[in-house]
């Protein structure tokens, strides 16, 4: 028999009062080999979806487009918006080669027992500007108080200026989280955390264990050349947080490695040992 709306609506409330919901953005360089066009790390896939249905509970997903968003968006220059017709199937395609990503990891989500589902932020958000303008975001709401674990990813969506924009999976996570009342919003990525300088690129960076939105300029000075080295990934982060500062003040933002196993739930369970960076608002 069918429950009635109202039976429905008080056990979505009851979910909702005991559950945290976690946003977690895993970056695009987690996801794919971001120095080789189109190359899934297939292999961390089941790796990275079991340990999430280990130390998450209440989540939304979403994923970086990585080796396989990047190239064509260059390539077809479809960063500098509507141009004319002649490009619209260019980005017909380019959407279809990131589905591919996607589809593979949400199999592994699948496979590992969470709920995931496919949200495409193309048919949820209009920008003004490469910003949110509008997000509908009622349907994640809804599907995500029954239980499913929604999975969105960086997309390209409709702009008012420019016809249409690249949209960030941190941008939208950022959103998520502060629309939401994230108790905790968490960017996996490659690296454990934010550093003094890019640890790629110099073994003697240190990773921060905590940085100060409000606080930057300070830290940048006692950390000598600190964030001179912060390509746009780092600091697109930064950036995402930066815009919804005012709703996150309740939610503990942190970025971490889930590269090797183990380090998300380190962190969820308050472990010592854990590696992340956490991000303060004030
Ligand atoms: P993702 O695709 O996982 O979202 P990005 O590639 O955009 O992440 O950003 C992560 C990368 O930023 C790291 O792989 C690292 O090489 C680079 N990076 C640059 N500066 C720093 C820094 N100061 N601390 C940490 N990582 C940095």
């Amino acid at each position: 028999m069918a429950r009635s709306a109202h039976g429905v609506s008080s056990i979505l409330a009851i979910v909702r009062d005991k559950m945290g919901l976690t946003v977690i953005k895993l970056g695009g360089s987690l996801l794919t080999d971001k120095s080789k066009p189109y190359t899934m790390r297939k292999e961390k896939f089941r790796e990275i979806a079991r340990e999430l249905k280990e130390s998450l509970d209440e989540m939304i997903i979403v994923h970086g487009v990585g080796s396989y968003g990047h190239p064509p968006v260059k390539e077809y220059k479809l960063y500098r918006g509507y141009t004319g017709k002649e490009n619209l199937l260019n980005l017909s395609k380019t959407q279809s080669i990131v589905f591919e990503l996607r589809l593979e990891f949400v199999r592994a989500l699948q496979e590992e027992g969470i709920n995931a589902m496919i949200f495409l932020p193309s048919s949820q958000i209009v920008a003004e500007e490469m910003k949110i303008k509008k997000f509908c975001i009622e349907p994640i709401k809804r599907f995500l108080e029954m239980g499913m674990t929604p999975v969105l990813g960086g997309d390209i969506v409709a702009d008012t200026q420019m016809g249409y924009s690249v949209c960030s999976g941190d941008v939208i996570a950022a959103y998520l989280a502060s629309e939401l009342n994230a108790e905790k919003l968490i960017f996996a990525t490659d690296v454990e955390g934010i550093y003094t300088k890019d640890p790629k690129k110099d073994k003697n960076a240190k990773l921060l264990k905590e940085i100060n939105l409000e606080n930057m300029d300070e830290l940048a000075r006692l950390t000598g050349s600190a964030f001179t080295d912060v390509t746009s990934g780092m600091a697109g982060k930064i950036e995402a947080v930066r815009i919804y500062k005012d709703n996150l003040k309740d939610t503990e933002i942190v970025i971490l490695s889930m590269l090797g196993e183990g380090n998300l739930r380190a962190y969820v369970k308050r472990m010592k040992d854990a590696k992340f960076t956490k991000i303060k608002i004030n």
